[in-house]
C-alpha cells in the first residue's frame, strides 16, 4: 500500500468491550480482568495506540464500567488515542453501532476490534487495514485446526470441505460508509450477526480474507487465559 493513500485517509477504531460475559470466572467481565497486572483491555487497546495507521479509538463500555473505562484507560494507562467512550448495547451488534454513530462523519475507515483479542500485532493490523483500504472491506482469518461439521437434529448433515473454511476474527475493517450502511440496513431488516463482515456481505459485497495468526485468540474460558499468559511468556523472551 503506498503512504500517500494511507496519510490521506482517517482510520478509526472501535474496541468493544461491553460483553458482561464472564465465562472465565471471577467477579468481572472478561475484558477487564487481570493479565501481568493490566486489564485484559489494556492490553488490546497499547496495540491500536502504538499503530502509525490509527488516528483515534472509540471504546464501547456497558453504562456500568464507563467510569472505569475512562479512569484506567484514559487516566492511568495513558492511552491517548482513546476519543469517546460510549455506551455499548444488549449483543455485540449494538454495541458496534453505537461505536458507529459515535464516529459518523469523522471516520473513512474504521477497524472494528473485539476487546478481548489482545494479542493482534501491529503488522496484521497494518496488513487488514492496507486490504481495506483496497478493497473496501477486510477481515483476518485462519484456517480451521479441527473439521467442521454441520449438524441437524444432533446428527451430522454434512461435513464442508476444510479447505474453503476460515475462522474469522477481528479486526475487520471497512470503508465507513460502507459498514454504516450495512448495519443501518440489518436493523431495519431485524437482522443480527456475531460478526460484522456478515452484514456487509449480505450486501453482495466482496469481503477481502487476509491471513491471520493463531495467536490472535478471543480470550473467553478460563483455559485460554493459560494461552495468554504462554503468549506473552514468549514475546517477552
Ligand atoms: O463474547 P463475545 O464473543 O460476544 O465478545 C466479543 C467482544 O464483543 C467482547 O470484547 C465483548 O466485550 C464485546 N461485546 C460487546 N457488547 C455486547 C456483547 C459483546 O461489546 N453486548
Amino acid at each position: 500500500m503506498n503512504k500517500l493513500r494511507r496519510t490521506l485517509l482517517q482510520v478509526s477504531a472501535i474496541i468493544v468491550a461491553a460483553g458482561s460475559g464472564n465465562r472465565l470466572g471471577g467477579e468481572v467481565p472478561k475484558q477487564f480482568q487481570l493479565l501481568r497486572g493490566k486489564p485484559i483491555l489494556c492490553h488490546t487497546l497499547q496495540v491500536f495506540e502504538h499503530c502509525d495507521l490509527i488516528e483515534n479509538i472509540v471504546v464501547v463500555a456497558s453504562e456500568e464500567w464507563l467510569g472505569y473505562v475512562s479512569q484506567q484507560m484514559v487516566d492511568r494507562f495513558a492511552i491517548s488515542k482513546i476519543k469517546k467512550v460510549v455506551t455499548g448495547g444488549k449483543q455485540r451488534q449494538d454495541s458496534v453501532f453505537a461505536g458507529l454513530q459515535a464516529l459518523k462523519g469523522e471516520a473513512e475507515i474504521v477497524a472494528v476490534h473485539d476487546g478481548v483479542r489482545p494479542f493482534i500485532t501491529d503488522d496484521k493490523l497494518k496488513e487488514v487495514i492496507d486490504a481495506a483500504l483496497k478493497f473496501g472491506a477486510a477481515i483476518l482469518a485462519v484456517p480451521p485446526r479441527d473439521t467442521i461439521k454441520i449438524e441437524k437434529s444432533g446428527f451430522v448433515e454434512k461435513t464442508p470441505s476444510r479447505d474453503k473454511l476460515w475462522c474469522v476474527q477481528t479486526p475487520q475493517v471497512f470503508k465507513f460508509d460502507l459498514i454504516y450502511n450495512a448495519y443501518v440496513k440489518a436493523f431495519e431488516h431485524g437482522i443480527y450477526h456475531t460478526d460484522d463482515s456478515a452484514l456487509v456481505e449480505r450486501l453482495g459485497w466482496q469481503v477481502k480474507i487476509v491471513e491471520g495468526e493463531q495467536e490472535n485468540i478471543k480470550i473467553t474460558v478460563p483455559f485460554d487465559l493459560k494461552i495468554a499468559e504462554s503468549i506473552l511468556s514468549e514475546r517477552e523472551e
